[in-house]
């Protein structure tokens, strides 16, 4: 379990020289000891987290792999929480991630219908990946703030786009 404050802050509510000055750098955020708190105490000190990552009003979660889904809770009691808290839509997603394995994480619950390769005029790759249209209303953010996520994460070039009906 790591969470990117100790946990004699955690217990104490107040922060050591050590976490304040982590707080002071910028190594972490306001944001990263809300949630550490939060988790600390739903988790029972059993979940972590390594970073967090904010967009807009979106705020990505990076855990270790295995953790996503006891960070999300059972039907996304943790997440909710958090965002209740924070004020911001939550997104978990796994550290060492591959492309597609963030893009679903990100987008859920709106699902992803396919995935092309398309092959710049400078013969870099990037990728479309195609949200399912009837859930274009579950996406949580813009477009290009979600590829730039993405990018940020995995440092593959995305472009999502939502489904057409015609194919
Ligand atoms: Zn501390």
């Amino acid at each position: 379990m790591v969470l990117p404050v100790c946990d004699v802050c955690l217990k104490s509510g107040m922060l050591c020289q050590g976490c304040e000055n982590k707080l002071k750098k910028g190594e972490i955020t306001q944001l990263d000891l809300d949630i550490a708190k939060i988790l600390f105490r739903v988790g029972e000190g059993k979940i972590g987290f390594k970073r967090t990552i904010e967009i807009g009003d979106i705020v990505i979660i990076v855990t270790e792999k295995d953790q996503v889904g006891k960070l999300i809770g059972k039907s996304g009691k943790i997440v909710r929480e958090i965002s209740r808290t924070v004020g911001k839509k939550i997104r978990v997603v796994g550290e060492n991630s591959d492309f597609k394995e963030v893009a679903k994480d990100i987008l859920a619950p709106a699902r992803i219908s396919g995935i092309n390769i398309l092959y710049g005029t400078d013969g870099n790759e990037k990728f479309k990946i195609r949200v399912v249209r009837e859930d274009s209303r579950k996406i949580p953010g813009r477009l290009d703030a979600l590829n730039d996520v993405i990018k940020q994460l995995t440092g593959e070039e995305t472009v999502l786009v939502i489904d057409r009906d015609d194919f």
